[in-house]
């Protein structure tokens, strides 16, 4: 069973109406739309097939609103590579029709009679499990694991001949089911945590009813945790999660058992054993047992929701969104956004990180607030959440990735210490702007912010001296702004000591955003009223050259060599 949130994707307007009636069904799902075809919708895309395999890949449902051959043809080639696989739909585009494609195991005949239900037409539905019993056996519920899924294909191939069944244990979700139950059946369901060797005859169902408590310190954690369910006669599909104490939330050895264990990883305050800590963080349990040392286990009557079990580690990634377009912004950044519960930044750029489901919480902050947002976000990071701080470019480069280590190294609260923090790049308006004039900064460069707001006017000039003697190219970040009117006139001065007029100039203005505007100039022709705050400055060093390109534009590039480094 996947979690996300299903992806609508449409070819045209004419599907539009139908994919926002879609959209009311699930408030999270994003309409992703042909770029060029269709306007207003979440995201927009340029290639139909490579867009529904990379959700596919990522897991993420799919409701397609166009024919059912569109959608296999596209999936075809990466339908093999894969063991579970996301729900996949073709939706007609007037919504007269639902059609469960692929995903079976993943809940898609549940998916296709909710989404039938809100349009008032019949699911398409062809599984016959699922027509004759109302339900896929092979799919429990979320906090059941199927036991063996290829005995439990045959099983439901018995069932379907015309066998009868019995269900032995607490099933909840087959209560409305249509099963040929009968007491004295050969074919039985078990639900049980027990562990249990495989039998053709029996259906066997596990309920991650089962916690256990561990410490860090107990060597090969993930083993011991086997083993001692192991002697508990538990078996392991039923675990449902790893509770630990909140003073080794950052243990390297707990996360590697719980991504071993496949489980979850949940943190209470200290107690003095395992067992306690099991106890404390959950008192309607039966006692936790020990089960050897720093490890104990808990049983519970039914599954257990990790999510009600203390608290997970807090999160904070600080992420660069890129200059601005959807496409230059790296996966990760992408995926960190889709698991954020908060975002907090500038925000012009939290507008542009978006959309953001409704379950998601803004912190728009006045761009000056740098080290308030990053304190903010380890509050928030440390009662557990899964936090974002949004940068523009890369956060490393005059962003927020320093602004929150700062905040982290002034703070002694060990909370702040445990989140897990991580810095996500992005490509730098330098780069970016860089890419389209050419590749100005091909060789040796020198990145200067000329803002004088953190540090003296005077390291600016002199630093910018230096670079000029050492005949670097210059990337100016920050160059004016109507606080800081004359300061890049007073650079241009300094540059213009060590570089001629005729040396190449080029000027990015809101590169990757709408409107954006690319100029190549001189030196000699640079006016300080030709940049505003929105602007990259880029300076060529003395080998920096021009030519035309075929568009009637012009190439600007830095060559490689130096001097009489030129190769033959
Ligand atoms: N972290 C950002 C830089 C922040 S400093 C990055 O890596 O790109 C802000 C300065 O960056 C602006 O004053 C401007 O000089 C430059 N800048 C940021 N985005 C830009 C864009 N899309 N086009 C041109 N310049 C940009």
């Amino acid at each position: 069973m996947t979690s996300h949130a299903p992806a609508i994707v449409i070819l045209g307007k004419g599907s539009l109406a139908t994919a926002r009636r879609l959209q009311q069904l699930y408030p999270d799902a994003l309409i992703h739309g042909l770029a060029g075809r269709v306007e207003g919708t979440d995201r927009s895309y340029q290639d139909f097939g490579a867009t529904l395999r990379q959700l596919y890949q990522q897991d993420t449902p799919i409701i397609a609103l166009c024919a059912a051959g569109i959608v296999i043809r596209s999936l075809a080639s990466v339908l093999l590579e894969k063991g579970a696989e996301p729900p996949v739909l073709a939706v007609a585009e007037d919504g007269s029709a639902v059609v469960p494609l692929l995903g079976g195991l993943g809940g898609v005949n549940g998916l296709a009679r909710e989404i039938a239900a809100g349009l008032g037409v019949a699911p398409a539905i062809t599984t016959s499990g699922e027509l004759r019993f109302g339900t896929c056996l092979l799919n429990p519920p979320s906090g059941y694991a199927l036991a063996d899924l290829e005995l439990g294909k045959r099983f439901v191939s018995d069932l379907l001949a015309g066998e009868s069944v019995r269900i032995d244990g607490a099933a909840p979700w087959l209560e409305q089911a249509q099963l040929p139950q009968s007491e004295q059946a050969q074919l039985a369901i078990h639900v049980g945590c027990d562990a249990r060797e495989a039998d053709a005859n029996e259906l066997v169902i596990y309920p991650r009813c089962v916690l256990v408590a561990v410490s860090a310190q107990v060597p090969e954690l993930a083993a011991a945790v086997r083993a001692a369910l192991h002697r508990a006669k538990i078996a392991e599909p039923a675990l449902a999660c790893l509770l630990a104490a909140d003073s080794e939330m950052a243990s390297p050895a707990l996360h590697a058992a719980a991504a071993e264990l496949g489980v979850p990883l949940r943190f209470a305050p200290a107690a003095g054993s395992v067992a306690e800590l099991a106890a404390q963080a959950w008192p309607q349990l039966l006692a936790p047992q020990c089960a050897g040392e720093g490890v104990a286990i808990a049983v519970a009557g039914q599954p257990i929701d990790p999510q009600r079990i203390g608290r997970a580690r807090g999160r904070l990634a600080v992420i660069g969104l890129g200059p601005g377009a959807a496409d230059l912004m790296v996966p990760a950044v992408k995926a960190e956004l889709a698991r954020a519960n908060d975002v907090l930044g500038y925000e012009t750029y939290v507008r542009m990180a978006g959309p953001f489901r409704a379950d998601q919480v803004l912190h728009c902050t006045d761009n000056r607030e740098e080290m308030q947002r990053a304190r903010h976000a380890f509050e928030l990071a440390a009662q557990g959440r899964s936090v974002v701080v949004v940068s523009s470019g890369d956060p490393g480069v005059f962003a927020m990735a320093a602004a929150v280590l700062e905040a982290l190294h002034e703070s002694t609260d060990p909370q702040w210490h445990s989140v897990e923090l991580q810095m996500l790049p992005g490509v730098s308006a330098s780069l970016a702007t860089a890419a389209q004039a050419g590749a100005p900064l091909g060789h040796d460069f020198c990145v200067l912010s000329l803002s004088d707001n953190l540090k003296p006017w005077d390291i600016i000039e002199k630093r910018l001296d230096l670079a000029c003697q050492a005949d670097l190219a210059l990337a100016f970040y920050n160059p004016i702004s109507r606080s800081r009117p004359w300061q890049l006139g007073r650079a241009l001065e300094i540059v213009r000591q060590h570089r001629t007029p005729a040396t190449p100039v080029v000027l990015g203005r809101d590169i990757g955003r709408p409107g954006q505007t690319l100029r190549t100039l001189t030196l000699g022709e640079l006016t300080p009223e030709q940049v505003d705050m929105r602007t990259m400055v880029l300076v060529g060093s003395s080998t920096t050259c021009t030519f035309a390109r075929a568009d009637g534009g012009e190439w600007v590039y830095t060559p490689r060599w130096y001097g009489a480094g030129r190769p033959g």
